[in-house]
């Protein structure tokens, strides 16, 4: 049989070494390497080898400790440390998989005061003044470099990847953003790129011909004075010639203001960058962003945008990716939706990364979902995200598990999400979960409500029923003007041209955006994401940065809450920005500290200010004040003397999200 993906699966021969494929696992942070369980580390990054994919890149490894992306991160620089690694290494190569350790030197953006750059200027997202290195400090983190590359060739990594994108150190040195130095390492582009051609000549030196080597290269550094296109040809073809085996691909730094792999940036939208630099160099180029599932790997690679493709959150929603495309079940890998909840919402919170759609991502030895001894008869009552999760990872188990659903769909919320402009990921979700029910022994049982009655004869209930839009009670909230989120987003209400959103939580910010797009979204017309965002061509503008161009909002929206401070402040850590500027570009007003005194035919009252109560004029006042437990059936079936264990929203209403749901109805379901 042919293969459905033929580019992404052909092997890619590095004349020392071949690759088995052209995948790549990009680089993330888990947490779990500065938490000392090793075992932990290597039967993670082990899954994803035995799931078919050919190279691994590992979190970010500090050089030395000025480097380190915060105090403690993780390195290379003991011989218990090469001890540790090496069972990473090993447990990979068991399953025919590679291995390369990211050398990250995070420059001015290191979280301590030790922090070291090219110059002294302070990056806006963090508190430290950098020291500007002398001749000697700057051969010094050379040495560095070379030292974390020769100790991780000893701990058997196949190669290493040296992190020049993102606006860490080495990105530092090559753009005048921050670079204002004078001596050779400064002012001509020659000289600012002198760091990192040393970096890679020197590591190649030392860890001898055979030994990967991937630059990670800034194709797009999305802040001012950043670097030309012919600038990035000359400094890869200086890379290359210093010794690189392989380019990747950097989209942005860390400051930039452009989203760069949230879930609203169109599919691949990047992979024209790496394109541009195809047949400058002779050595493989990988493409990165924003690739979540086969086809698009596949069209990258057959488009001649890349010899490899890059995808990192992928294999936190599913190890097996790979190997299922490559059986042509493609259908049933679970799909990284680029919400960040789970990966990097966590890592800047210090909590262990896992994935919102797989709760078992660098959870593998703690969370396993193991065939049981004593199959039961399971009933699971809503196919929203806990109960869905619940019941397939009941089936896996080998219970004989009954789904009710009282709606023709499943779903439950996702269905809401999944309309919202830039949010069109979550189609995939549903569709994923479809796919694994039909593959699945579930007996599912959609437009049925569950009685107390056809429950009593289970061995376990799990109800999940979700949750109801709360009431916030304001005078005249029953007039003809007054809207709830589920008429707008489920039932397609009409609504006028002037809008207040009452309630900004992440559904009253999904509301004000689906309200004032017009036309297809943005994610899906990658052109016209570029210009709202004001992304540009390098080689037309440095650094690819240019005005953005934000679209005329289809309304006017004001969106409110009673809380006095800014709107949207407890949205997504690493996408709480992109809502907030997205909704400040189509002109949303955001007012905080408002209560809601009265509806009026005229619009919505609102008191809380200096000058009493005011009216604000809207056609629509649109009701977003979060949801209270559908705990009735909960309730109806413990009066009965039916045991039951509740899930989700149903369980607990309060900053519910389909992370804490899905993660709730894997977890019990494991333990049944
Ligand atoms: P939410 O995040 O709890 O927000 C509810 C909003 O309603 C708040 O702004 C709150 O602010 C207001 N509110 C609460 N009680 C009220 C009352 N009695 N009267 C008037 N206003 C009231 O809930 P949600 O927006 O419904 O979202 C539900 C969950 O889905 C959230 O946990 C959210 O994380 C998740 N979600 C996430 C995203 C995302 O992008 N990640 C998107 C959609 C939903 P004040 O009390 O200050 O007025
Ligand atoms: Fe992807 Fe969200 Fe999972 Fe992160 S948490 S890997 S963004 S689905």
């Amino acid at each position: 049989m042919s293969s459905p993906y033929p580019h992404m699966l052909a092997p890619l021969d590095l004349g020392f070494t071949t690759l088995r494929n052209r995948v790549l696992m990009g680089s993330m942070h888990s947490g779990l390497e500065e938490r000392g369980d090793w075992q932990r580390v290597a039967t993670y990054y082990a899954e994803r080898a035995r799931g078919g994919v050919a190279l691994i890149v590992t979190g970010g490894m500090a050089p030395n400790p000025e480097g380190g992306v915060f105090p403690g991160a993780a390195g290379l620089y003991t011989p218990q440390d090469i001890a540790n690694h090496r069972l990473v290494t090993d447990a990979v190569h068991v399953h025919g998989g590679k291995i390369a350790m990211q050398i990250l030197h995070a420059g001015r953006y290191a979280y301590g005061k030790d922090c070291v750059s090219s110059s002294p200027i302070k990056s806006p997202i963090s508190p430290f003044v950098p020291r500007e290195l002398d001749e000697a400090g700057i051969e010094k983190q050379i040495a560095d470099f070379v030292t974390a590359a020769v100790r991780a060739r000893e701990a058997g990594y196949d190669g290493v990847e040296v992190m020049g994108s993102e606006g860490y150190f080495l990105n530092q040195f090559l753009c005048l953003h921050v670079n204002k130095r004078t001596d050779r390492w400064g002012g001509s582009y020659e000289n600012r790129m002198r760091l990192p051609v040393e970096v890679v000549r020197r590591v190649r030196e030392a860890v001898g011909t055979d030994f990967i080597i991937i630059y990670r290269i800034s194709l797009l550094d999305l802040v001012p004075d950043g670097q030309s296109f012919e600038e990035i040809v000359q400094l890869a073809q200086a890379i290359e010639a210093a010794g690189a085996t392989i380019l990747n691909t950097g989209i942005g730094w860390h400051e930039a203001r452009v989203p760069t792999i949230a879930t609203s940036v169109p599919r691949a939208g990047f992979a024209w960058v790496t394109k541009k630099l195809m047949g400058q160099v002779s050595i493989p180029v990988i493409t990165s962003n924003r690739i979540n599932n086969p086809e698009t790997a596949e069209e990258v690679l057959a488009s001649g945008c890349a010899d490899m493709v890059s995808m990192a959150r992928p294999f936190l929603a599913d190890a097996d990716f790979v190997n299922k495309a490559a059986a042509g079940k493609g259908a049933t890998i679970a799909p990284c939706i680029g919400c960040n909840q789970a990966c990097l919402d966590h890592t800047f919170s210090g909590k262990i990364s896992t994935c919102l759609v797989n709760p078992r991502a660098c959870h593998e030895t703690e969370l396993v979902y193991s065939p049981t001894a004593a199959p039961k008869s399971v009933a699971v009552v809503g196919a929203g995200p806990a109960g869905l999760m619940a019941a397939l990872v009941a089936d896996q188990r080998g219970h004989r598990v009954t789904l009710f659903e009282k709606d023709a769909q499943i779903g439950g919320q996702l269905n809401m999400a999944r309309v919202i402009p830039g949010k069109e990921e979550f189609h995939g979700l549903v569709a994923w979960f479809e796919t694994m029910l039909a593959g699945s022994g579930i007996d599912l049982r959609l437009k049925t409500e569950a009685s107390v009655e056809a429950l009593a004869g289970f061995d376990h209930v799990i109800v999940a029923t979700g949750v109801s839009p709360r009431d916030p009670g304001i005078p005249g909230e029953d007039g003809a003007n007054v809207l709830s989120y589920i008429d707008v987003l489920r039932h397609k209400a009409p609504v006028g041209a002037r809008v207040a959103v009452v309630g900004a939580g992440g559904i009253g910010f999904d509301v004000a955006e689906y309200v004032t797009h017009q036309g297809a979204s943005p994610t899906l017309d990658a052109a016209e994401w570029r210009r709202e965002w004001g992304v540009g061509d390098p080689s037309e503008v440095p650094g690819g940065l240019l005005e953005p161009e934000p679209p005329v909002a289809a309304r006017a929206v004001t969106l409110l809450q009673r809380k006095a401070e800014k709107p949207g402040k407890r949205l997504g850590k690493t996408t709480g920005w992109i809502h907030r500027a997205s909704l400040q570009a189509r002109g949303v007003r955001m007012l905080g500290g408002v209560t809601y005194d009265a509806i009026t035919p005229d619009g919505i009252v609102l008191g809380g200010g200096d000058k009493g109560p005011q009216l604000l004029e809207v056609d629509t006042i649109v009701l977003c004040a979060g949801q209270e437990p559908n705990r009735a059936l909960a309730e109806a079936l413990t009066q009965a003397g039916v045991a039951v264990q509740v899930i989700g929203g149903a369980d607990v209403a309060a900053e519910l999200d389909a992370k804490r749901a899905i993660d709730q109805g894997a977890r019990l379901a494991a333990a049944l």
